[in-house]
């Protein structure tokens, strides 16, 4: 496989260059690279445990960044964890999934046409600029932290310039990095408790290369499709119900730190995040499509990119905004939606082209604007889904929408059966779906009552989706773990 050639040729070109780092560190990985970095180089790794197909392990500097290159799009593929508990637990925490119920409804037509005509390409090449002219936004280096400062100044100044003080901008400090994340907060009216996040790393480079890192794909244009959303919610006076929060997160590049550090915060407060929307590289154009989902096992939901399905054949099929999209797949913590993932979360990765045909100077000091032809045509895309998503799942207050429609829905697994309790669902018409991670259909059930069993007699142990759907399509998911 092409991916292993790869690994074993910069392996053992890196060992020899960068043999001198003597840290090590704990964190989890997906179980093929960890075992693989255990054969090739076995003083560098130690392997803790495994679930399924993701390992706890300590490993050197030097390890981690072999699996820079394993088979991942660009992400570090690991995500770093503080200390040994926290990595052996981190691999059992599907299990405690704090997924809440989104209701996958299509029904803000006229604001989301609306905004979509508003979509300015030349605003996100010029945040793009901004981005690139950091000359290195990595975390450790002065100008990485200055990025970090600047980009909280400046939602700050835009929430300030429409006279929003209900919009707040805060700073999320980390202990590991003077680079901080930022978080700008959209206050839902109704649901303030329930939350949505639209969020991509604000930091480039990585342990090869931290002084000439430009970044302006990765992920310069994820901050600047970020910040046109933004800028468009802001001119349209965006109330939503549920409330939305957008990040932008620190040192991503070297394990995803900024985002690992925020999720495991929000988990352990029990935040109720019902969906999280990661956007890294927008902008170079190089699939005969527009939009790859990346759809990789248990880091991206399979129900939450359904979704994305949906809003793109809804919004997107003709008309005069077509998006065409493509599934993709992208290797272990490829980026931040991997830390979301990995506490339970629903999250989705929306990319810039299929596996393998994105931006080939990320990561070097030619991801620059000018090598993207000088235009942001290709994120003109995501801003377009990003403000589909955000309008769609949290919903807004002005267009006089009724409140959200929330089932009880309860489901719990015994005995290789999945026990539910649809409650306020109708009764009639009801259906159930249940998926692996990878998007195949492996049980379905029609003319469901609105409590039961179902069996999951056959079934490997692993873990799984259950989406169930009244008579009006609605749909209702919920994760779970058969062992
Ligand atoms: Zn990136």
């Amino acid at each position: 496989m092409k991916r292993f050639k790869l690994f074993l040729l910069i392996s053992s070109m890196a060992f020899f260059v960068y043999g001198q780092n003597p840290e090590w560190f704990y964190a989890t990985t997906d179980a093929p690279s960890a075992h693989s970095l255990k054969t090739n180089y076995p003083d560098q790794i130690q392997i803790l445990d495994t679930f399924i197909e993701v390992s706890a392990v300590y490993m050197s500097r030097d390890a981690s960044m072999q699996l820079k290159n394993n088979g991942n799009l660009h992400g570090p593929g690991y995500i770093f964890k503080s200390n040994e508990e926290a990595a052996r637990t981190a691999i059992y925490n599907v299990q405690e999934a704090h997924l809440g119920v989104l209701d996958f409804t299509i029904d803000q037509d006229d604001f989301v046409n609306q905004l979509l005509t508003q979509v300015d390409t030349q605003n996100i090449g010029d945040v793009i600029l901004d981005m690139e002219a950091y000359g290195t936004r990595f975390n450790t280096k002065p100008a990485g932290i200055q990025a970090s400062h600047d980009l909280k100044d400046r939602w700050q100044g835009m929430a300030t310039d429409v006279g929003r003080t209900d919009v707040t901008v805060e700073a999320f400090n980390h202990s590991f990095t003077d680079q901080i994340s930022v978080i700008l907060t959209i206050p839902g009216s109704t649901y303030p408790d329930e939350i949505v996040i639209i969020g991509g790393h604000l930091d480039s480079g990585d342990f090869w290369l931290q002084d000439n890192a430009p970044g302006a794909d990765d992920n310069g244009s994820g901050i600047a499709t970020l910040t046109e959303v933004l800028r468009i919610l802001l001119a349209n006076d965006f109330h939503p119900l549920r409330t939305v929060q957008f990040m932008a997160y620190a040192a991503e590049e070297i394990g995803l730190y900024g985002s690992a550090d925020i999720a495991e915060n929000y988990a352990d407060n029990n935040k109720n995040v019902l969906a999280v929307m990661q956007l890294d590289m927008t902008n170079y154009n190089g699939s005969a499509f527009d939009i790859a989902i990346i759809s990789d096992g248990a880091h991206t939901s399979g129900t939450l990119n359904l979704f994305l399905v949906d809003l793109l054949e809804h919004y997107n099929s003709g008309g005069e905004h077509p998006i065409t999209y493509d599934f993709s797949y992208c290797g272990y913590a490829c980026s931040d939606h991997a830390s979301w993932a990995a506490n339970g979360y629903m999250a989705s990765f929306p990319f810039e082209s299929g596996f393998g045909e994105h931006n080939p100077y990320i990561h070097s000091p030619n991801d620059t604007y000018a090598k993207m032809g000088n235009t942001a045509e290709h994120s003109t895309k995501f801003v377009k889904l990003g403000l589909e998503f955000i309008v769609e799942t949290a919903k807004t207050a002005q267009m006089g929408t009724n409140d959200i429609h929330r089932p009880q829905l309860m489901v719990v697994v015994k005995d290789r059966s999945l026990i539910y309790d649809l409650g306020a669902v109708q009764a009639d018409g009801n259906s159930v779906v249940v998926f692996d991670p990878s998007g195949k259909k492996l049980v379905e059930r029609q003319q469901l009552k609105s409590s039961g069993n179902l069996s999951l007699q056959g079934l490997p142990n692993g873990l799984y989706i259950a989406v169930f759907k009244d008579k009006n399509g609605k749909a209702y998911s919920k994760k779970f773990l058969l062992k």
